[in-house]
């Protein structure tokens, strides 16, 4: 400022006085305007004279009624340019007026000489400008915290007050006067069960164990309700480190935290039925496992349940009435039961019960549930008899089984059952003789056998196979909801068997990993992916490549040298890759898997977790996991269009990916509809056959598939399928 002309307009009717000031202000440094009126200043301000002080005389002749209202229109026009007023007589109880009414300051014009005149213009415009840059961080922070509409509390430790703002009170359903200046005010309407923590994290943060405070919490509202709420504050220290203040917000996270309820009941919950699923099934049969580690008399039984021909129920009577059947069993299976028994459905017509404690009779109950079957079941005016297999495995203290295995012997025994065509029967050693048959379910689904091929010569020529890298890719786009074009492609795993025809992962995966070949078959796809991915660049076809990984891979440290390895090879950058990976593989092996999955996305390599919202709760910790795409699982995206709790679900999964940062791409689309509705949602990107089916890599090449159809599914009808769908 010093090194600059000041510009300065002194508004002063009196001929002399304007002289007098002109006179101190000469000598350079100053460059003056003088006007006579108000009037005249205000058009000075208007016409855009740039104006760094104005020296003000109190009494002008156009000053209407009372001394400061000069003042006044002229901070009107220019708010931001400091006034220094000046008058003829001393008078203490008008210049104390004056700087209230946001004056700099106030001067007596016979007392002016040049110091004290230049000293105040230097003044005025300082502390304007730092008013003025004070009010507009006052304002920025006002409008900051207006916008995340969170409520502030600034607490002086020293004295024990806490200021609760308007916002913070309206959250609560306060009302200004409902409240005192007291601490208890929050602590008190904290939950009961939250408040230990709440307490542990303040004392935490304020013996400087904690860089700050949060927490998130339920907190009860005035109509006696609780809300969820998150809290985050700062304490102010003093030179000993001792807290003397604390200040922070408080934001209302309740339609986060019910969002991510529901999806952890979800994920654990059948959406049918209602039923515990497959995850929480075997969450509990883990928990009746370790309970025989501690009591050696403790015992339990596995129920496996399958229904014979409920596909022909299905096929007859169409998927409401098979939708029904299920809902109208599960009830009458849970009345059979004690309350302390799980039943669960594991998907299709297949179900589990857990009997705890009681093994003894689990053979009767097992009769029993046979026997409830008996009696018939009334659908859509319809009677309908069903008829179920039940296989029983039992364990006793110190169990030195898996859940996996249990299953498994009661899978066996539900087919022997069925076999023999008896209700229910108990696991035994010797079934597993028959279990040397492999079934292959895309076989089963094109035929409608169950059973099968001799899984030794299966084995022998899995091996082979990938010996010889005859396991082939095939590639389906992934599009944008937006543009309707494809921004990628996920490779799948597909085997041209010699005699059984063109085999799918579900057929083959599973020996893949039972005999520890998974980092053969990974590597093998890893390799082809690349490759493929390198010739469509070739071809002018940019599109990142996503591989399917499988837990013993994400075990292994070597992986993150290997993918890039192969990657530098083809000459391809990280970017061009993405590995999807399960959601209970990222919550299995966490540790090792994290450093694994961190070390790929320094590289620039994408992580996507696929089958989301399908296994073990992983929304609860979506924050923390190490990923940038969501894939949401193909059944919930099928029901949206006529189930509102499917949509529901994955509308909140769409914006608790927004919200965390991720990509959501919605698997399985199979028409347009589903498509649109998807987009409103702010799901970004889509897959599944109303776009693309599964094509091979060449086809991707020719730049097949890879736009999405104005009127319609690209899906092939039958007549026109090629060869390789
Ligand atoms: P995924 O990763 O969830 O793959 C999506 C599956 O859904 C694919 O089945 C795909 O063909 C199918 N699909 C895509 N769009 C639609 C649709 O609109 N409707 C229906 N009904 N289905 C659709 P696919 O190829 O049988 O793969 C099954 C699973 O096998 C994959 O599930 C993936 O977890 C695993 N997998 C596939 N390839 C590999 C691989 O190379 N390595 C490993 N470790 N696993 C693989
Ligand atoms: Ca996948
Ligand atoms: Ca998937």
């Amino acid at each position: 400022m010093s090194d600059r002309v000041i510009r300065v307009l002194v508004v002063e009717d009196n001929h002399g006085d304007a002289l007098i000031l002109r006179r101190l202000l000469g000598g350079g440094g100053f460059h003056l305007t003088a006007v006579d009126r108000v009037a005249k200043a205000l058009d000075c301000l208007e016409t855009g004279h740039e104006i760094d002080v104005i020296l003000l005389d109190v009494t002008l002749p156009d000053s209407r009624g009372p001394e400061l209202d000069s003042l006044a229109r002229i901070q009107d026009r220019a708010p931001k340019v400091p006034v220094i007023l000046l008058t003829g007589i001393e008078d203490e109880e008008l210049a104390v007026r004056a700087v209230r009414e946001g004056a700099q300051d106030y001067l007596i014009k016979r007392q002016v000489e040049r110091d004290l005149l230049v000293r105040s213009i230097r003044y005025a415009i300082g502390r304007k400008q730092a008013e003025e840059e004070l009010r507009e961080s006052e304002e920025r922070y006002a409008l900051a915290v207006r916008g995340a509409n969170d409520g502030l509390w600034d607490w002086r430790l020293t004295t024990g007050q806490i200021y609760f703002s308007p916002r913070w009170k309206t959250m609560l359903g306060l009302r200004d006067e409902e409240i005192r200046e007291d601490p208890e005010e929050w602590l008190g309407r904290v939950h009961p069960d939250d408040i230990l923590a709440v307490r542990g994290a303040l004392a935490a943060h304020l013996e400087g164990r904690t860089p700050h405070f949060e927490s998130e919490h339920r907190i009860r509202q005035q109509d006696g309700s609780y809300r969820w709420v998150q809290n985050r504050g700062i304490a102010v220290r003093d030179r000993s480190g001792q807290a003397y203040r604390m200040a922070g917000s408080q934001s209302d996270i309740t339609t986060r935290k019910t969002a991510e309820e529901r999806l952890q009941h979800n994920a654990l919950h059948d959406a049918l039925t209602g039923l515990p699923n497959r995850a929480l099934f075997l969450d509990r049969l883990g928990l009746a496992i370790a309970h025989t580690w501690r009591r050696s008399d403790y015992m339990f039984a596995v129920f496996f349940l399958d229904l014979d021909r409920f596909k022909n129920i299905n096929d007859s009577l169409g998927h409401s009435a098979g939708d029904a059947l299920l809902i109208a069993l599960s009830k009458r299976l849970e009345l059979l039961l004690r309350p302390g028994d799980t039943v669960a459905r594991l998907g299709g017509d297949e179900f589990a019960i857990l009997v705890e404690d009681a093994p003894a009779i689990a053979e009767q109950i097992a009769e029993r549930v046979v026997r409830a079957f008996d009696e018939p079941f009334q659908m859509a005016g319809r009677t309908v008899y069903m008829q179920l297999s039940i296989g029983l495995a039992t364990a006793v203290g110190n169990a030195d089984v898996s859940g996996d295995e249990l299953f498994k012997r009661a899978d066996l025994a539900m087919y022997s059952a069925k076999r023999a065509h008896v209700g229910a029967r108990t696991f035994t050693p010797d079934m597993r003789r028959d279990a040397t048959e492999l079934n292959l379910p895309s076989q089963q689904q094109k035929t409608g056998r169950r059973g099968g091929v001799a899984r030794i010569q299966f084995l022998g020529d899995l091996r082979r196979a990938i010996d010889e890298r005859e396991l082939d890719l095939v590639y389906q786009p992934k599009f944008s909801l937006a543009t309707g074009s494809a921004v990628g492609v996920e490779s799948l795993i597909r085997w041209p068997h010699p005699e059984f025809g063109l085999l799918e992962p579900a057929d083959f995966l599973p020996l893949v990993r039972e005999n520890g070949l998974m980092e053969a078959v990974t590597d093998l796809v890893l390799e082809r992916a690349v490759e493929d991915a390198a010739g469509w660049l070739d071809a002018g076809i940019d599109l990142p490549v996503a591989i399917n990984l499988s837990a013993p891979s994400l075990n292994d440290e070597t992986l993150p040298a290997r993918v890039l390895s192969v990657l530098a090879a083809h000459g391809m950058p990280p970017t061009s890759l993405t590995v999807e990976i399960t959601e209970d593989l990222l919550l299995a092996s966490v540790v090792r898997a994290r450093t694994i999955l961190d070390r790929l996305r320094e590289s620039g390599i994408r992580v996507a977790i696929d089958d989301f919202g399908s296994g073990y709760a992983a929304m609860t910790y979506l924050h923390e996991l190490p990923v940038d795409e969501l894939k949401l699982d193909r059944q919930f995206i099928a029901p949206i269009l006529h189930d509102e709790r499917a949509a529901a679900i994955v509308r909140s999964v769409v914006e608790l990916a927004i919200e965390f940062g991720l990509t959501s791409v919605a698997e399985g689309v199979e028409d347009k509809a589903t498509a649109e509705l998807l987009k409103s949602y702010g799901c970004g990107f889509g897959q599944g056959h109303y776009f693309s089916p599964p094509v091979p890599a060449q086809a991707i090449r020719l730049g097949i598939g890879l736009a999405t159809p104005d009127d319609g599914p690209l899906m092939p009808t039958e007549a026109t399928r090629p060869s390789w769908a």
